[in-house]
């Protein structure tokens, strides 16, 4: 090895995340990043975790005592939920209608409960008495299970109706809250939610890395009449909880930076305003997609589920949608994504998420995308797209 040369530092290009994760992070909460490091059981540490907690409460709008974040992305949430709340003998319904619904149903299915797998096509939502119908079979269902917000497809799964099953049937209601929290309405006591979980990099605008979670009381009484100790030890819900609250006993050493991130990324939340914040992101995501549809393109996910802060468009007959997206990146330093699973090569994914979501992207975006797409052969009318926008806007 040649010891006289020094290896180069990483620095990323900067880029207009338009994905569906990660979104652009607010400065403020990649300066709180680089904070000096304070121990994991230092006084001021624990305090900011409690201040999490009680932020945590209110951006899920819940009163549950059990709410900590995981260390890790929005995938650790979903798996201390899922390995938690299963175990060998019981039943679970799951409704899948995209990506993340079908990651808990393998979750679930190494968990070695019973799982019953709902589905629905990819770009509309689970129909509640398909939930109904599949409990009628086999009782009881110990969990129901869904997502949210469907970042794979762009749909926004209505809760109430599903809700009132899991009331029916006694059984603890799970969602996922990943691409929803920050973004549009998560009521989790309104909803008689038991368990749900997010992720710091989609609405919240922090890097990825920890996952708030929270849990009813009803779900924290199925934690501790458990037969079996949960199939993770890592993400041991009642381990975690025995360090987030006054017990402080060692469990891990807290990402503390991360942590940093969450506490800026939810008072940067909660000072925007819940409302406003929803407001915002509904307003930016419909402009975004009339500016589409006026482009010419069709959308993919039905209309009356649609997610406003992830859209789904299909790619024209005769256009190639990963040469769209790399000159996107290449041209413009702009990410969207292309399709998973069954909509791989038929869609892209564009997100509004958190700090993305303004309408400078917006317009900026139609007009990029609309450039990319004439360039191609595909007649996008760039001025009627721009204008459908700015009306949606009201600039
Ligand atoms: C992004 C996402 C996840 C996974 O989160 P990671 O941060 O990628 O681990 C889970 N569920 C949904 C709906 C998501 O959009």
């Amino acid at each position: 090895m040649n010891t006289d040369k020094k290896i180069e530092f990483f620095e990323p290009n900067p880029r207009l995340l338009m994905g569906p994760g990660p979104s652009g992070a607010h400065p403020s909460v990649l300066a709180a990043m680089a904070m000096p490091l304070i121990g994991h059981l230092d006084p001021d540490f624990l305090r900011l975790m409690d201040e999490c907690k009680n932020m945590i409460r209110e951006v899920f709008q819940t009163n549950n005592r059990f709410t900590l974040a995981t260390p890790g992305t929005g995938t650790s949430g979903m798996e201390a939920a899922v390995m938690n709340m299963l175990e060998p003998g019981d039943r679970a319904i799951i409704g899948t209608c995209g990506y993340f619904g079908n990651r808990i149903v393998e979750m679930a299915e190494r968990t070695g409960a019973e799982v019953i797998q709902v589905d629905a096509e990819w770009g509309s939502a689970i129909e509640p008495e398909a939930i109904r119908a599949a409990a009628k079979k086999t009782q009881p269902i110990k969990l129901i299970a869904i997502v949210h917000a469907e970042t794979s497809t762009g749909v926004q799964q209505p809760i109430e109706q599903i809700s009132e099953i899991a009331k029916e049937l006694d059984a603890l209601l799970l969602i996922d809250c990943v691409t929803s929290l920050g973004g549009i309405p998560v009521q989790a006591d309104k909803w008689e939610a038991d368990i749900l979980y997010s992720g710091t990099q989609k609405c919240l605008s922090a890097p990825p890395g920890a996952s708030p979670i929270t849990l009813s009381e009803k779900a924290v009484g199925a934690l501790s009449s458990r037969k079996t100790l949960p199939n993770t030890w890592y993400l041991d819900l009642q381990k975690l909880e025995a360090y987030w609250d006054n017990r402080r006993a060692y469990h891990h050493t807290s990402p503390i930076s991360m942590l940093y991130a969450l506490h800026r990324a939810l008072a940067i939340t909660l000072n925007e305003g819940l409302e406003n914040r929803w407001k915002r992101h509904e307003r930016n995501g419909r402009a975004l997609q009339n500016g589409l549809e006026a482009l010419g393109l069709v959308l993919h996910a039905e209309k009356s589920v649609r997610l406003s802060v992830l859209t789904t468009v299909r790619i024209p007959e005769g256009i190639d949608g990963e040469l769209i997206k790399s000159e996107l990146l290449s041209n413009f330093s702009t990410e969207i994504a292309g399709g998973l699973g069954v909509l791989k090569g038929k869609i892209w994914r564009i997100g509004l998420m958190g700090e993305s979501s303004t309408p400078n992207n917006v317009l900026f975006f139609l007009s990029a995308f609309g450039i990319l797409l004439r360039k191609y052969g595909f007649k996008a009318d760039v001025a009627a797209s721009l204008e459908s926008a700015a009306q949606t806007l009201k600039v």
